[in-house]
């Protein structure tokens, strides 16, 4: 009997490999990156290959035969396979899952039609650098000295084709775009390709179109407010080579370029590069490992970088450059803390406390006021959404919680006067806001707390006849509202702008001059490592949009905790002084990034089971890690992995499902990851109505 030829396909299946099938005509050897249809079971299924198999000996297996090959040319490059590997080994996600997560919407239907006519037409082309007359002239400013000596380090690191990180730690206002823009023109002309990643295309919309300008059609932009259409289509255009440079958010980092030289992240300390469900990648993270499978420059920018990122600087690891300047000589906005302890002590000293004293101090108030009889622009800052955060009956003790989660419902009022409706921000639940109360029929129903909701309604009280607007995801339901609202506000149509963290990224406002942050110490009561990293980072961000014009901006920081050390060098713009600390910190108690950590979850719709699978996984871990401690050799601490957990999350239900975890942590990545291997491949102790799911470098444990 003739040896049949065998090739491994990945199929988007939860399946710890691929799968092998034969191939009947040795002629027919599919490449890697080739799309093929093959049978599972019953069903029909379109995988991507991966490569050639070894026979197999045993004789219990029959090897089925591939039905279709469907691609002439790999719709995955060779290194994008390379890259999507080392996704999924490091993610502990099964490989097919990764490609299909990679692929646009479709693409592994099995109507999927071949990639050769498309890819001749582009490959046509050749390998020929792009033009520079075509493109959009650039602005008439000389860059600042700093610019320029970003700009030079980045050029000569372009020349030598070799994987570099850098990590642009740039002040708010210091220009960072400016280098973006003539390092990705550099690449272009040298013939790579450039990948520049945005935290979100709906608030970064003026840096996107930046690159439009400079780069007009050569640019492709990849999101997820795009249709699957746009998506696909977007994907042609950068697989062909039509399009040598992509502005996307983060699945933007599968986009299919060939060749990427320079890899840019902007704002890289944002949270949204990490995904927060399925493939829970980090697509910060990974931009640095694709730069060093294509040997490019890894450009990561921010004005309040990562913990991660500035540690991997200071150890070498990364090359630091710093803009400490505002461009144009503009000064950096003047910050101060308004203590709120102090002034609740004052207004209960007298006789009543105002109505509106909940979010509003005499200080702001009286810097409003001066602003806008300056014909100046105002920015209030609150990171929560809504009305009032917290309904509930005095009479009782009801209080209105959503059916599905474990979290109070928010009031959102919708227009003046009307009772509004209650919602839940984890799974979207709403119900009538009811002036009684369900459980007591208590008439006395009580509202708490506020959100950007009731600011705004209560601002047009207190400062009758300005023009307001919020930002929110309440009112912005598309990139064409938002932009109109802060093409509006840019105008000058709009006096007070009220909004979430929405407002804080990339844009020029030149004529806001007073931003107000109402309650800066939000985010520190939250049960999460990084609580103080994300304050820190939200202060400096959202003051950075004062001053951006010829006119001087300020920032009055509202706050219970004034002594906060976050709140504080954020207030002062002082990242050395908030990093020390807070590593200092993170060392001590083995957190990220001084240990690497893995997060299990669990969740399932019975909390007993959920509880169960808990401490049988609590089992496992203790069991594999004293395995992993002897079989380093002698438990050095630096092998040492620590289980934490299992414990139900602290929001312990979400859209109906009961949700606890355990954290694995070490000094070692090595040790935590071998221990995460080992419990991953006896994973089938935890029953199949209780979901897990493996957290590599978790950001977020709520
Ligand atoms: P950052 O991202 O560092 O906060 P931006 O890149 O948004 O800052 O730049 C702020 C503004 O300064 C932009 O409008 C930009 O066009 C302008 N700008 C950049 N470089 C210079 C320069 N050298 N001289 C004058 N203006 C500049
Ligand atoms: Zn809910």
């Amino acid at each position: 009997m003739t040896e049949k030829q065998l090739v491994n396909v990945a199929v988007p299946l939860p399946l710890d490999g691929a799968l092998t099938y034969s191939v009947s005509d040795a002629s027919d050897i599919p490449n890697s990156g080739v799309r093929v249809q093959v049978p599972v079971g019953r069903r029909q299924m379109v995988g991507v290959c991966v490569g050639p198999a070894e026979s197999v000996q045993d004789s219990r297996f029959k090897i089925r035969s591939i039905v279709r090959v469907i691609d002439e040319f790999p719709i995955v490059s060779d290194t994008l396979l390379e890259f999507l590997s080392w996704i999924s080994d490091y993610y502990f996600y099964p490989l097919g899952q990764v490609i299909a997560e990679a692929l646009p919407p479709g693409f592994l239907s099995a109507r999927s039609k071949g990639i050769a006519r498309i890819l001749n037409k582009g490959t046509g082309r050749g390998r020929s650098r792009f033009n520079p007359e075509k493109w959009g002239q650039g602005p008439d400013f000389s860059l600042t000295s700093e610019q320029e000596n970003a700009l030079s380090f980045i050029n000569s690191s372009l020349q030598k084709k070799q994987y570099q990180p850098v990590l642009l730690h740039g002040v708010t206002g210091s220009g960072k775009t400016e280098v973006y823009l003539r390092a990705a023109a550099r690449c272009l002309e040298s013939g790579r390709s450039v990948l520049v990643m945005v935290p979100e295309i709906a608030m970064t919309a003026q840096t996107t179109g930046w690159f439009a300008d400079r780069f007009g059609n050569l640019l492709s932009v990849l999101h997820s407010g795009m249709t699957d259409a746009q998506r696909r289509d977007q994907w042609w255009r950068i697989r062909s080579g039509e399009s040598p440079i992509v502005v996307g958010t983060r699945s933007a980092i599968f986009a299919p370029l060939a060749d990427p030289g320079l890899i840019i992240v902007d704002e890289e300390h944002d949270s949204s590069y990490k995904q927060s469900e399925k493939l829970r990648y980090n697509a910060r993270d990974m931009a640095t490992v694709l730069g060093r499978l294509s040997n490019a420059t890894v450009l990561l920018g921010s004005a309040t970088p990562s913990l991660s990122s500035y540690y991997n600087a200071r150890i070498g690891k990364y090359h630091l450059i710093r803009l400490e300047k505002r461009v144009s000589g503009r000064k950096l906005p003047d910050v101060t803390i308004v203590d709120r302890r102090k002034n609740a002590e004052q207004k209960s000293g007298k006789k009543k406390m105002s109505a509106r004293g909940t979010w509003l101090t005499p200080e702001l108030e009286t810097a409003i006021n001066e602003t806008l009889l300056r014909k100046e622009q105002v920015a209030l800052f609150l990171n929560r959404r809504g009305f009032a955060t917290y309904i509930f009956c005095p009479e009782c003790g009801h209080v209105f919680r959503c059916r599905n989660c474990d979290v109070t419902m928010t009031w959102h009022r919708a227009a003046a006067g009307s009772s509004g409706f209650l919602k839940c921000h984890y799974c979207g639940d709403e119900a009538p806001a009811l002036p009684v109360c369900p459980s007591c029929g208590g008439q006395a129903v009580k509202a708490f707390g506020y959100g950007t909701e009731k600011v705004e309604s209560e601002v047009r009280e207190r400062f009758p006849g300005i023009r307001t607007a919020r930002i929110d995801r309440d009112i912005i339901s598309s990139t064409k509202r938002l932009n109109e609202v802060i093409n509006s506000f840019r105008k000058g149509d709009i006096d007070l702008i009220v909004g979430t963290q929405m407002i804080t990224k990339g844009h020029d406002f030149p004529m806001l001059t007073l931003v107000g942050i109402l309650w800066a110490d939000m985010g520190l009561n939250v049960p999460e490592f990084n609580a103080a990293e994300k304050t820190f980072q939200l202060i400096t961000q959202v003051a950075g949009r004062a001053g951006r014009g010829d006119r001087p901006g300020r920032v009055l920081v509202q706050t219970f905790m004034a002594d906060n050390f976050a709140i504080k060098t954020a207030c002062a713009q002082d990242y050395e002084a908030f990093y020390q600390k807070e590593a200092a910190a993170r060392r001590e108690l083995d957190y990220a990034p001084f240990a690497r950590m893995i997060n299990f979850r669990l969740s399932g719709t019975r909390k007993t089971l959920v509880h169960e699978a808990g401490e049988k996984l609590v089992g496992l871990a203790r069991e594999v890690c004293a395995q992993a401690l002897k079989s380093s050799g002698q438990g050095s601490p630096e092998n040492r992995v620590d289980i934490l957990g299992p414990a139900p999350a602290p929001r312990a239900r979400i859209k109906n499902r009961y949700r606890s975890q355990l954290l694995l942590k070490s000094r070692s990545i090595a040790a935590v990851r071998r221990a995460c291997a080992l419990i991953q491949a006896r994973k089938d102790i935890i029953p199949s109505s209780v979901r897990l799911e493996i957290d590599v470098d978790p950001d977020s444990m709520l």
